[in-house]
């Protein structure tokens, strides 16, 4: 399956444009970042990324990284997705789409349902609160944490990460999380 190669593919010609359009160089870091996200399918944190990069650009600083996936959420070519810990953790898909979240061990697995994504969204006006996107998260027990076998692999990965507080854009409902309005400006 190759899917994911061409859109990848696709992701790179988009954010090549996006760089010229507004005058951005496609640095290295910036490439190696994207192809870190994009090789991803567990909605990793910034630090995870980081620990991905510094493989190949060892050296590399946190906050580069941090910079850099900032600018690609941005530019919308990654999106953020729901934040069950501490920390931001980022998303290759940006289709809507919605997320199991465990409680236990943070995995984000991606759910695409159609009757999600035509739920009727509250009219939130009376907030002053503008829904420009949505993604619902269906909390519960992952089926590694549920079998209890094997919870190896630890995603308490260290904060620090999202240093992007999206709190004054929540409206207050637990089903329903907006994510960043891609605001393209340049760094
Ligand atoms: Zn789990
Ligand atoms: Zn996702």
């Amino acid at each position: 399956m190759n899917t994911h190669e061409d859109e990848n593919e696709r992701k790179f010609l988009r954010f090549e444009a996006l760089c010229r359009q507004q005058g951005l160089p496609v640095t290295v870091q910036r490439r190696v970042v994207l192809e870190a996200v994009l090789a991803r399918d567990d909605h990793p944190g910034a630090d995870d990324i980081y620990e991905d990069v510094q493989e190949r650009i060892p050296g590399v600083s946190r906050t580069t990284v941090y910079r850099v996936l900032d600018l690609l959420v941005r530019l919308g070519i990654i999106t953020k997705a729901c934040h069950p810990g501490a920390i931001s953790r980022f998303d290759r898909n940006t289709d809507l789409h919605h997320h199991l979240v465990c409680l236990r061990c943070e995995a984000v697995i991606d759910v695409a349902d159609e009757q999600l994504n035509t739920l009727d969204l509250p009219d939130t006006s009376h907030l002053g609160f503008e829904i420009t996107d949505f993604s619902v998260q269906l909390r519960g027990i992952c089926i590694n944490c549920r079998d209890g076998a094997t919870v190896g692999k630890s995603n308490q990965t260290s904060r620090g990460a999202g240093s992007v507080s999206r709190s004054k854009q929540e409206a207050g409902t637990s089903t329903k999380e907006t994510k960043d309005e891609t605001q393209p400006e340049t760094t």
